[in-house]
């Protein structure tokens, strides 16, 4: 073009989308989800503008929010339109090419460790995945604030943006023209278009048209003239939704039915009936999906295999089920309805940037989308879920910056909490059926499945430990959902209910050590005793683990014992041992007292690196033992904050 500026894209967009032009990757159909959710993600902000100023959604056919996608077979053009906010040229510099956006890096770095294209969407970078069909891309775009532009790449390393003068107005939104590379043609087929939009885009809120053709039966009036009846034709074939939009396709349409008309006349010819049934293909815009939220459905009528296609929509990913989802209702002061989701895969990269992850709850006002980017929906350490929240109570004037001043927002928060960790405890228990919950005491049931529990306990296990630490009240909740191996159960997890349960008459405290592994706490000479005894003791070996005991003195009103502290008491000494102990503290009274004093031999073996010597009871086959104050770090824990310093 004439007037066309030319921009290089930023060298990692640049090398990202080499990567996808070449890409072998065999499902490219995930192009279409990401340009169909960028479409309606452009939607989106406009809905949500025009709630303030309904003039921005314009007249007529240009204020229909959707979403409209056509073939040209011939010219192996795939055409995608949108009536979304549209961009302006700034837009286009900045989101489509010359700056890279924070996933960029990332989502290379996976590629090149062979990970898989399917989640470019995760790493905000998914309209390039257009390029693993297209080797040509015009956008032609339309923002209510600047011109009509076209953006346009051959993903060579630069692209251009030139102001649109002579082509179609568009009104408002984006039209994003692909020219398939010459074997990937099949997505230029109908039946094609419409397998992908009812896998990957069924769940979106705006109604996808496809202009697609159809078989009708017509009955026609013999040796007429011609031409007459071409309206009522294209009526009838009309579906009900797409009535009004159609008549702005009219010349296409009609320009169709005409050529078709034409060729079955011929057919025909010798019957001669008043009369006769002709079967035309007549061109029309249908609807693709439902575009009925699922969440206002009743959890009744949804199966098992919708929420897991909404699950994939949401998470914009294929073939991952996800471990559990609950879908409710709040009714009372603050009513809104959620779906949430326990996904079986932690993000990218979600543990390590724990405290920079960007939330991923969706918010709706009376099914508007607000933002999928307010953090005080749910706690960070739930920030892993996937779901999604409509409220009726919020007023439709809220917005991303006074989100924060409304207090029913609070409650959406506690009670959405509250429902996650129900659903991770069922989980935890095995998805054992509702009924069961309240009198599965000493009934014969068949033995929970705890397979997803301790999937979700491998990708999220740290997560619930860092629950503990920064959601106070919900401790015990979430203690009941840790797992851990004991000295009773060193292959299988095993949770606090389960030791509690197991105790030994007279046990007063659940015990257990912190280390590296679960074989060399095995051995650890501050167990001697206790195992000897029989005791039950609970291997830690997470960094985070001390951390998190020292958030929860207690359980289900046992208190905890760490094995290597000074305090450790074994509960159950009779009163001959007692009066042995005594002696013994007794004997030995010159040797640790005088140590108090540093004055012998101690000093000069230890010196001021112990605080003091005590007689205990605590060995069974070691001579001696270093233990830490009740109060400080122990060692276990001096060990991870000395790596943590480097
Ligand atoms: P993401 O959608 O995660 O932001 P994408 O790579 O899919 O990442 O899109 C990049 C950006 O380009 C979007 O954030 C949006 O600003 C812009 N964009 C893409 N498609 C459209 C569209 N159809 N209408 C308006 N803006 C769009
Ligand atoms: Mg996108």
């Amino acid at each position: 073009r004439q007037n066309a500026e030319k921009f290089e894209f930023q060298a990692e967009v640049s090398r990202l989308m080499d990567i996808i032009i070449n890409s072998l990757y065999s499902n490219k159909d995930i192009f279409l989800r990401e340009l169909i959710s960028n479409a309606s993600d452009a939607l989106d902000k406009l809905r949500l503008l025009a709630l303030k100023d309904s003039a921005l959604l314009g007249e007529g056919e240009e204020a229909a929010l959707e979403i409209r996608i056509r073939v040209d077979k011939e010219k192996r053009v795939l055409q995608i339109r949108d009536r979304g906010i549209g961009m302006t040229k700034k837009d286009l510099v900045n989101n489509l090419g010359t700056i890279a956006k924070s996933g960029t890096a990332a989502f290379l770095e996976q590629m090149q460790k062979g990970g898989d294209v399917n989640l470019i969407g995760q790493f905000g970078v998914g309209f390039y995945s257009v390029y693993l069909v297209a080797d040509y891309v015009e956008v032609i775009t339309k923002h209510n604030d600047d011109k009509q532009y076209i953006w346009e790449s051959d993903a060579g390393g630069n692209y251009a943006i030139s102001e649109d003068t002579e082509g179609e107005r568009i009104g408002r939104g984006t039209v994003i023209n692909i020219h398939l590379k010459e074997d990937e043609a099949h997505y230029a087929e109908e039946a094609k278009l419409k397998e992908l939009v009812a896998k990957y885009s069924e769940f979106i809120n705006f109604p996808i048209y496809l202009y697609a053709s159809k078989e009708v039966s017509n009955e026609v009036p013999v040796e007429d003239e011609e031409g007459e009846d071409e309206a009522t034709e294209t009526e009838e074939a009309d579906s009900d939704e797409s009535e009004e939009e159609s008549e702005s396709e009219d010349e296409d349409a009609s320009d169709d039915v005409e050529d078709e008309e034409d060729d079955s006349k011929e057919d025909d010819e010798e019957e001669k009936p008043k009369t006769k049934t002709v079967k035309e293909t007549v061109w029309d815009w249908e609807v693709l999906n439902d575009n009925k939220a699922i969440w206002l459905r009743d959890p009744k009528d949804v199966s098992e295999q919708e929420y897991n296609k909404f699950y994939e929509a949401l998470a914009k990913t294929t073939g991952e089920k996800p471990l559990a989802y609950s879908h409710f209702k709040a009714e009372g002061d603050v009513e809104f309805k959620s779906v949430l989701f326990i996904p079986s895969k932690a993000p990218f990269g979600f543990l390590d940037n724990y405290y920079t992850n960007k939330p991923s709850m969706k918010l709706y006002v009376r099914r508007v989308f607000i933002t999928d980017e307010f953090d005080e929906l749910m706690p960070r350490y739930l920030s892993f879920l996937r779901g999604l929240v409509d409220s009726d109570t919020l007023p439709l004037s809220v917005s991303r910056e006074t989100l924060q001043q409304h207090s029913s927002l609070k409650t959406i928060k506690k009670k959405m909490v509250r429902k996650a960790l129900d659903m991770l405890r069922k989980l935890a228990e095995g998805d054992k059926p509702e009924e069961s919950d309240e009198d599965a005491e000493g009934e014969e049931a068949a033995p929970a499945d705890t397979s997803k529990y301790e999937t979700f306990w491998t990708e999220f296990g740290k997560v619930i430990k860092l629950g503990i630490i920064e959601d106070k009240p919900n401790a015990q909740r979430l203690a009941k959902l840790v797992r851990f191996h004991t000295s009773h159960s060193p292959d299988k997890l095993t949770s606090f209910d389960e030791y509690i349960s197991r105790m030994k008459e007279g046990q007063k405290q659940i015990y257990y050590i912190a280390g590296e592994s679960k074989e060399a706490l095995a051995k650890s000479p501050f167990l001697e005793q206790l195992l000897k005894k029989g005791y039950e003791v609970i291997y830690f070996t997470d960094s985070i683990d001390e951390y998190m005991m020292q958030n929860l003195p207690e359980y289900d009103d046992k208190k905890f014992q760490n094995a290597s502290k000074e305090d450790l008491k074994l509960g159950d000494k009779d009163k001959k041992q007692k009066k042995q102990e005594k002696e013994l503290k007794e004997r030995f009274k010159e040797l640790t007292e005088r140590f108090k004093e540093l004055t012998v031999w101690w000093k000069d073996v230890l010196g001021s690196e112990v605080e003091k010597v005590k007689v205990s009871h605590r060995l069974a086959s070691s001579p001696c033992v270093v233990v830490t104050g009740a109060q400080g770090w122990s060692a276990n824990m001096e060990r991870i904050m000395r790596a943590q310093a480097l």
